[in-house]
């Protein structure tokens, strides 16, 4: 068997950002730290920080007055930001600035009067903190079908704004309805899918055209995960999402000479080698790495947690 892994995969700048102001947090503040939700969905991640401090919580109200809290890499709802405040909780905020431009986007076509559809799933918690950032008429549609099934209360008065890890594919046939039942509708276009989910979209798109079966390690709860493991699929290949190696099952690899490895944007790069090292015992000879895009992206952290950690910022590149 041979392997092929995917260019790029795994870490996006969004998710490296979140994890260095965790790990920053503790260095300044010490622990303990609190985080709102998990700070990116990937359990070993989750697990390295609570090792050093960071306590994952799910409501504010389990984290004591005046601590410091991180809002994760997903963003929050305003009633959150007003619950930190009225707790008197030192917020810093882990949010990817992708997600926040979308917040902001959301914001001012409401301000303007707009009813202001997501593109997404509402489940996730972008999408809350997306919909409880927005004050004024707010729906959630994740298929054609229920663009079909809306009730706004002026059909010519219509904006949308889409999750920043959706399917472009899927994306785009939804805004095509969109734009079928609200000609008047106004947005983004495709722009609000963040470089991170389109590059690796794209990447594992042209891997697996090369290959048997492709393996996404990701989380079951990360959402670029499952749009990676269904971009494979749509490609015409077999396509397990696992945590780690060790959910790999032995009967997959029954028939298949070549396997085509890929990551989610929160999935650590030392769980994609331990696939690696586990499918060369299996029987893997030979291991490539597919041409693809290289990306430089790096967002600033924040200046508050620069400053008080007494880090110079003219050494780390500013944001693309
Ligand atoms: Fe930000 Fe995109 Fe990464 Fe999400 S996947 S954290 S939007 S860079």
């Amino acid at each position: 068997m041979e392997l092929y892994l995917a260019q790029p995969r795994g870490f996006c700048a969004g998710v490296v950002r979140a994890i260095e102001i965790v790990e920053l947090a503790l260095e300044v503040y010490k622990p303990p730290i609190y985080v709102y939700h998990e700070i990116v969905h990937n359990a070993h991640v989750v697990a390295d920080l609570k090792k050093q401090g960071a306590v994952f919580v799910e409501s504010l109200a389990d984290v004591p007055a005046g601590s410091v809290v991180i809002f994760s890499a997903h963003g929050v709802s305003g009633a959150i930001v007003a619950q930190a405040e009225q707790r008197q909780l030192d917020v810093i905020d882990a949010t990817c600035p992708l997600v926040t431009k979308v917040h902001l986007q959301g914001k001012r076509y409401s301000a303007q009067g707009y009813a202001v559809i997501i593109v997404g799933h509402i489940e996730h918690e972008e999408v809350i903190g997306t919909m409880g950032s927005i004050a004024g008429e707010v729906h959630v549609v994740s298929t054609p079908e229920e663009v079909a099934e809306l009730t706004v209360s002026d059909p010519g008065k219509v904006a949308y704004v889409t999750q920043t890890t959706l399917s472009l594919d899927d994306t785009r046939d939804i805004i095509a309805a969109l734009k079928t039942r609200f000609p008047d509708i106004i947005g983004p276009g495709l722009n609000d899918i963040c470089y991170a989910t389109q590059n690796r979209q794209n990447a594992v798109r042209d891997m697996a055209r090369e290959v048997d079966l492709v393996l996404v390690v990701g989380a079951q709860n990360s959402s670029n995960s499952n749009r990676l493991k269904d971009v494979a699929e749509q490609s015409g290949v077999k396509a397990y999402l696992i945590q780690d190696a060790g959910e790999i099952r032995n009967e997959w690899l029954t028939s298949v000479s070549r396997i085509g490895i890929t990551a989610g944007a929160s999935a650590p790069e030392a769980l994609v080698q331990g696939v690696v090292d586990r499918l060369r015992d299996s029987g893997v000879v030979a291991v490539h790495m597919m041409n693809g895009v290289t990306e430089s992206t790096v967002f600033r952290l924040p200046r508050e947690l620069l400053e008080a950690g007494m880090i110079a910022t003219s050494g780390r590149p500013s944001i693309e």
